[in-house]
């Protein structure tokens, strides 16, 4: 792999500018990348459709493989599984990944996008690893091509049921059919390379994973929605509190970007039942719990725009950073649930799964594993 630069690295522009300056046509990079993406072929030789002389070319500049997966640990549970990934980068930085496999097919890919995190929130254990640095858009893409390769050889779990793949053909059972940027770091702290990541992800001759299907979760980097109509991936924002001053202590990111600015972008939002923003809301004992919380959240927000996921908290084995938080007891959670439910909102209650190998929301510090 010496001074070989990764071919997953490369967007369709980029590979397009390489083949026309290797005297060949724009459009053989979208063959190239077809191989690569669509069908995970990743030796040049086996490219039957693309000239040799190209192949060779290809072969002198790039390389095609894959980060190592150092080690995984496994959970089932009545739904289907879960299986977090320890993923060991070029510069011995590692990363996690979560695969949620559930037994109706679909594939549900955590993925990260940074190697640690800079936004400090306090109850978030990538956290307390500090900033990272960020992951190359081949980096994101490698742990769908790496994870699909894996389900493929276990042969686990079966196929989806509806089919969203290019020509009708049917869904391999190892397509990933889910993609959540909730892994470690803030997707949007990595903006370049994270869409740079989506356009190859959502394209339907690549990885043909529907913009509908992938979710984009972030603490609250207001500067970087403001495009927000247009963006066609789902978004999620991490709101965790119900005034500033709870959600200053929480989440620093809130003295830059505060409560009433996201209020004021959600409702900015044309209403869709279609693509409603989630808000995610970690549900920590005493701190943020309470009724009143529920009746300011219904204050802030309107059932035509947002949707709530909660998210009792995870406590990890190695919570230094979770100082002396707690996670609510059930009833708790249920009240917080029912209130909103009774305004009209839809909530979803996200019992993490892969809580018991440190898997779940905010547990990925990718260094809590043991060997499958
Ligand atoms: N940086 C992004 C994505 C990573 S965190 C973001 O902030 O959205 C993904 C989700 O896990 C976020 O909603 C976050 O609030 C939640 N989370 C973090 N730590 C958690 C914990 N200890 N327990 C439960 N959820 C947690």
């Amino acid at each position: 792999m010496e001074n070989k630069k990764s071919l997953f690295d490369k967007s369709q522009r980029e590979l397009e500018e390489f083949c026309v300056l290797s005297g060949f046509k724009r459009y053989n990079a979208r063959q190239i990348m077809r191989w690569v993406y669509f069908y995970q072929t990743f030796d040049f030789a086996k490219m039957t459709d693309i000239p040799k002389f190209l192949r060779d070319e290809l072969m002198n500049n790039f390389h095609t493989g894959l980060p190592a997966i150092l080690a995984t640990t496994y959970e089932e549970d009545i739904k289907g599984y879960s299986k977090k990934y320890l993923i060991g980068l070029k510069d011995n930085k590692t990363i996690e990944s979560v695969l949620i496999n559930y037994n109706d097919g679909r594939k549900t890919l955590c993925i990260s996008s940074q190697t640690g995190c800079k936004m400090g929130c306090a109850f978030c254990e990538t956290a307390g690893l500090g900033g990272g640095r960020n992951l190359s858009s081949g980096e994101i893409l490698s742990q769908i091509l790496l994870i699909s390769a894996d389900i493929k050889e276990a042969g686990l779990g079966p196929a989806p049921v509806h089919s969203g793949r290019a020509h009708g053909s049917a869904e391999p059972a190892s397509k990933i059919t889910n993609v959540v940027f909730m892994g470690m770091g803030e997707p949007l702290d990595n903006m370049v390379e994270v869409e740079k990541s989506l356009n190859i992800m959502s394209d339907n001759n690549f990885l043909a994973i529907a913009p509908r299907k992938i979710t984009i979760s972030t603490c609250g980097l207001l500067d970087k929605l403001k495009n927000i109509e247009k963006f066609k991936y789902k978004i999620a924002i991490s709101l965790n509190a119900s005034d500033d001053i709870t959600r200053n202590e929480l989440m620093p990111v809130n003295k830059k970007f505060p409560l009433e600015d996201i209020v004021n972008l959600i409702n900015r939002k044309k209403p869709s039942i279609h693509n409603k923003i989630t808000l995610e809301y970690v549900l920590i004992k005493g701190v943020n719990d309470g009724i009143l919380n529920a009746k300011e959240l219904i204050k802030m927000f309107s059932p035509s725009k947002v949707k709530f996921n909660l998210i009792p908290l995870n406590k990890g084995k190695n919570s230094i950073f979770l100082k002396n938080f707690e996670r609510p007891d059930n009833d708790a959670v249920n009240n917080f649930k029912l209130k909103l439910l009774k305004a009209g909102f839809t909530v979803t209650t996200r019992f993490s799964k892969a809580r018991s190998i440190n898997g779940g929301c905010g547990q990925l510090t990718a260094k809590t594993i043991c060997s499958r």
